[in-house]
């Protein structure tokens, strides 16, 4: 695999759920052709030519090494740190991709701080030696169809949805606390689907963020966008509070914007909480 240098790592996302974010891989070999916003992005910005380049990703070399410089500087302003927005941290048959990120996590964790974690590739098991990689992250999978033709359309060199369930499954039945991108959730002139069907097969997640398609021309041209996604809102929100699970609906998706569900990845205890603020009960003989 390719590799590059970067100078800096951990910077503050913009995005309404996140904290920091960490990016250590440049491009992405699931290709998604949603599309991808990083990839349009990464082309605009000349960062790289075409959908062929970004296919070939490039390992960051140095991210370890910036991080022991960067983690002293924003520890007291970091709450949790995202991987990833721009690529993906557990890239399909990209061994070298997941061994990076496990000791990216291993190093974050080091310090007490929590990552929450999203790919459409499969979690390693050894993330439930909690020793290791504490017991506080949040692991994520992105699921927006179950279809396979869908997939192999949008999604193409990504994970097969089954696998990717039955890995999120694995880390939650070990007791880990995991989650779910529902988001770019096509239009049905995209994908004829059953979202209920959808969130059956999740609903053992502790918390689901759903969102609307962007950027693609066919989505926007579907006549009843607007009312599409309130509804599936609605229904993401009833099924969630039913079942007990956190949710966020992502700007823009509904009529109206709950921005009370933000704070979604904010609230989770941190691992030393009791040691710092609960004060232990002192004996008396
Ligand atoms: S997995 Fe994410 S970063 Fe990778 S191509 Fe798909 S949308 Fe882009």
């Amino acid at each position: 695999m390719k590799t590059i240098l970067r100078k800096t790592l951990l910077y503050k996302s913009g995005v309404e759920y996140a904290d920091f974010c960490i990016n250590h891989v440049e491009g992405c070999a699931h290709g998604c052709t949603f599309p991808c916003y990083a990839m349009m992005m990464k082309i605009r910005c000349g960062v790289i030519k075409n959908y062929k380049e970004w296919l070939k990703p490039k390992i960051v070399a140095n991210a370890l090494e910036l991080l022991d410089k960067e983690i002293p500087k924003y520890k007291r302003k970091i709450k949790f740190v995202h991987l990833c927005f721009s690529t993906d941290p557990f890239m399909y048959k990209y061994p070298e991709v997941a061994d990076l990120t496990l000791k990216i996590i291993e190093r974050l964790n080091k310090d007490n701080i929590r990552s929450v974690v999203l790919t459409k590739g499969i979690y390693p098991k050894v993330l439930v030696n909690t020793e290791k990689y504490g017991k506080n992250n949040e692991y994520g999978i992105t699921i927006v169809s179950l279809d396979k033709v869908f997939k192999k359309r949008f999604e193409p060199y990504s994970a097969p949805y089954k696998d990717r369930i039955k890995s999120l499954k694995y880390l939650h039945d070990k007791g880990l606390k995991t989650w779910i991108s529902m988001e770019p959730y096509p239009t049905p002139n995209l994908a004829k689907q059953d979202l209920r069907k959808i969130l059956k097969e999740v609903s053992f997640v502790d918390k689901i963020i759903f969102g609307k398609l962007n950027y693609n021309v066919k989505s926007t041209q579907f006549g009843y966008n607007g009312d599409f996604y309130h509804n599936c809102a609605e229904m993401v929100v009833d099924f969630c509070k039913n079942k007990g699970i956190e949710y966020h609906i992502k700007y823009g998706t509904q009529k109206k914007d709950n921005r009370k569900t933000e704070k979604i990845f904010a609230k989770t205890i941190p691992e030393n909480f009791e040691l710092r603020y609960i004060k232990q009960p002192t004996l008396s003989l």
